[in-house]
């Protein structure tokens, strides 16, 4: 249950200072009553982190952006808190991971709490839940009211990245996201020239029990589009 998880009530509220120690910026005497800021805003977020392994990946090809996974179990999370703690002291000298952490939160409520207006480049759901059954479908992480969500937080020009192994819930995302007026589906030469998509196949922790399983993975990139002007 996540009824005890709490939330900023905006953006500007949250205090990540804890989360990213190397990217916090000095805070001025007037400032130091308001949460500490960062250097620069968060980028990239993980929906649904799991084990980390898409973050501690990413990290180094992109040493200069952050990036954050956002996780509801809260036994998972911690350990991905760990898993980066241990990488940043292992290599307190290249100041390497500062870049990334994790958060428990849960994704299909107050996303906009976290993040402002086109504040985010890109958007991973890698091997999101199934929910198989039909009942079930409304727990999917991908649906018309979510997708207006990653639309809000996603810049026009922000790409959502999905990958399953569950051909269904594949196509279901691929209808969710093409038929959503903010969002095209990114050609398949563009998707495989994209350096993340190769690390997000084989760097997942899903992706690699999928690969040791023989089964298949399916790939889908959407782009945030342009508003229209009214
Ligand atoms: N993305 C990881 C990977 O590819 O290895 C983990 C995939 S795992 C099948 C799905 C993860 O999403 C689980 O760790 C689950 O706890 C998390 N999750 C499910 N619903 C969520 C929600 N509403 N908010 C945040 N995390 C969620």
């Amino acid at each position: 249950s996540d009824h005890r998880l709490s939330y900023p009530t905006k953006p500007d509220d949250m205090d990540w200072s804890i989360f990213y120690p190397g990217f916090t910026a000095q805070a001025t005497e007037e400032e130091t009553s308001s949460p500490k800021k960062l250097t620069k805003d968060i980028e990239v977020v993980d929906i649904g982190c799991g084990f980390g392994g898409l973050l501690v990946a990413l990290s180094p090809v992109m040493p200069d952006t952050l990036l954050v996974g956002m996780e509801i179990r809260s036994q998972v999370a911690e350990f991905v808190q760990d898993r980066i703690k241990a990488l940043r002291a292992k290599d307190s000298e290249q100041r390497s991971y500062q870049n990334i952490a994790c958060l428990r939160a849960n994704t299909m409520k107050f996303l906009p709490n976290f993040f402002r207006k086109a504040q985010l480049s890109k958007l991973f759901i890698c091997f999101p839940d199934p929910h198989f059954k039909q009942r079930k479908h409304k727990a999917r992480i991908v649906s018309t009211t979510l997708n207006s969500e990653y639309a809000y937080a996603l810049r026009p020009g922000g790409i959502v990245y999905t990958i399953t192994d569950v051909e269904n819930l594949h196509e279901w995302m691929v209808q969710h996201f093409e038929a959503h007026p903010s969002f095209e589906r990114v050609p398949e030469e563009e998707q495989e020239a994209d350096p993340c998509v190769g690390v997000m196949r084989t760097e997942t922790e899903e992706g690699k029990k999928v690969e040791r399983n023989k089964g298949q993975k399916f790939v889908a990139l959407f782009r945030r589009l342009e508003d229209p002007e009214w």
